[in-house]
């Protein structure tokens, strides 16, 4: 079709509208025969995720080092082993979380059948980002499988050899009158929101959120929407500096910062900022013995040219001094950058970093830093580095974000069994296993009000009368 754009580095064409409408159509129709319902099916296409995942881990690996130079060693953990373990545990679980509930009910009802089943709530719509291509596409899919839905998977055109892969992949694995993996762009993506979705499940950036959000309303769709923002790190008086360093310093690498939990800049204590940027230089020394960019660093790049082009934009307009990095290599690669006495008006403080860039901003005591947190949106997560209890506490009533974090960074998304999602303008509703079988998941009462029970509710039928009235 005309409308339909050629993905950039691949031989294949994006999806054409009329594919796109052949697939919701035929994803509707295995959803209303019930086909994806029984257990058993569910727990088969879970496994077959996890087969489609182990078979092909090698060429997933080389797929996504192709779209972003992302080392193997974050490839196999962050993503492909994530998921791995998700869909087995999802699988072990489908009795236990698709149990009926049998609540308990007002004594005089306690002869009506009440029960609340979990059913799917149909055909559904995952839209993913490109930085974590797989984790947060099948991430999502998996609860979908989970729940029963039938459901379309979008992947990023930004990360197009992972997007052709999985494309591929998908039915070799999985049931095709069910799943289906849909490659394109914006022009592909607007269109499958023109369609009717059961649920929508948007990871992004805020601002795509946005759209998402407005045309899910067309069709009154319920969204989970998982957003970005500027997650900031809190380094309290009695935090351990070195470790705090260790810490942030490894978080802030994951995929050269793109990550979308990434520590985005600090707020140390005025009179800690000279121990915390020394402790800093002395890990990226362990860290890159040999710099950043020699070989045996696996330093990996940003996702494309005009990104690499925002990231240079902000060093050139920052009026923080650099301490360590701030060079690049051509328009893939940028140094990890350590920025100190960065103030809340500067360039680096405008929108989410996604990128190796950390800003370090002095304060003056606690309370400095949970007021300029509170100035801002609410990020995805809150870090803080303390053993005080008092600091705890006041964190978690004072600020707002979708996760708080103590004495460590990124880790915590590894904790399948929480909720993961974002609060404010980081987006709202929660995934992550169980939690994505939820947002997939209708609960649906149901009531049988026993025919033997007529003589019992003979007051609530006219002629109304006061006597009925008063009874
Ligand atoms: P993006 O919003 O540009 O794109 C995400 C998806 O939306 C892609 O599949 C893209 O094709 C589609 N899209 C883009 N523009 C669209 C439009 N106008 N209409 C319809 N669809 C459109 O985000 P990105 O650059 O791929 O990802 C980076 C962002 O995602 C960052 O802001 C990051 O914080 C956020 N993110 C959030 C999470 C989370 O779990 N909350 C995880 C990873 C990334």
């Amino acid at each position: 079709s005309s409308s339909s754009s050629m993905s950039p580095s691949s031989t294949l064409p994006y999806h054409t509208p009329a594919e796109i409408d052949e697939i919701h159509e035929r994803l509707l129709t295995t959803f209303r025969a019930g086909t994806t319902q029984p257990l058993p099916y569910r727990r088969h296409q879970l496994l077959q995720l996890a087969r489609l995942v182990q078979d092909n881990a090698t060429a997933l690996e080389d797929a996504v080092f192709k779209d972003l130079g992302k080392p193997r060693q974050e490839a196999a953990v962050a993503e492909l082993g994530n998921v791995l373990n998700c869909c087995l545990y999802d699988a072990d679980h489908l009795e236990e979380w698709t149990k009926p509930e049998k609540p308990q009910v007002a004594a005089w009802r306690s002869d009506w059948d009440t029960t609340v089943y979990r059913v799917p709530k149909g055909l559904v719509l995952v839209i993913g980002p490109w930085n974590y291509p797989y984790i947060l596409t099948l991430g999502p899919f998996m609860g979908a499988i989970a729940a029963g839905c039938t459901c379309v998977v979008k992947g990023s055109e930004l990360a197009p050899a992972t997007a052709q892969l999985l494309a591929d992949l998908f039915p070799k694995y999985l049931d095709p009158h069910a799943y289906a993996f849909v490659n394109g762009a914006v022009p592909e993506t607007t269109h499958l929101l023109e369609r009717r979705w059961d649920h929508i499940m948007f990871t992004g950036s805020s601002k795509t959120g946005r759209v998402i959000a407005a045309a899910a309303a067309k069709h009154v769709t319920p969204v989970t929407l998982e957003l970005g923002g500027k997650s900031p790190v809190v380094i309290a008086d009695d935090a351990d500096i070195e470790i705090a360093a260790k810490r942030v310093l490894y978080g802030k690498l994951q995929n050269s910062g793109q990550l979308c939990v990434s520590p985005d800049h600090v707020y140390v204590p005025r009179n800690k900022q000279d121990a915390f940027i020394a402790a800093l230089l002395k890990m990226y020394k362990t860290f890159w013995p040999n710099g950043p960019f020699h070989e045996g660093s696996r330093w990996g790049n940003i996702v494309n040219p005009a990104q690499h082009a925002r990231l240079r934009s902000l060093l050139n307009r920052t009026k923080g001094e650099v301490v360590i990095g701030g060079y690049f290599d051509g328009d893939k690669r940028i140094a990890p950058t350590i920025v100190k006495n960065v103030k809340l008006d500067d360039a680096l403080m405008e929108d989410e970093l996604f990128g190796p860039i950390l800003p370090i901003i002095a304060v003056d005591n606690l309370e400095e830093a949970i007021h300029l947190i509170g100035t801002q949106p609410a990020p995805l997560v809150i870090y803080a580095f303390t053993s005080d209890e008092v600091v705890k506490e006041k964190l978690l009533e004072l600020t707002r974000s979708g996760t708080l974090c103590m004495n460590d960074t990124v880790t915590h998304l590894a904790v399948y069994e929480m909720p993961f999602g974002g609060q404010g303008d980081s987006g709202h509703g929660t995934w992550n296993s169980k939690y994505t079988f939820d947002a997939f998941t209708h609960l649906r009462s149901y009531v049988d009000i026993p025919l033997a029970l007529e003589p019992k509710l003979s007051d609530r039928y006219p002629p109304y009368t006061d006597e009925k009235y008063h009874a």
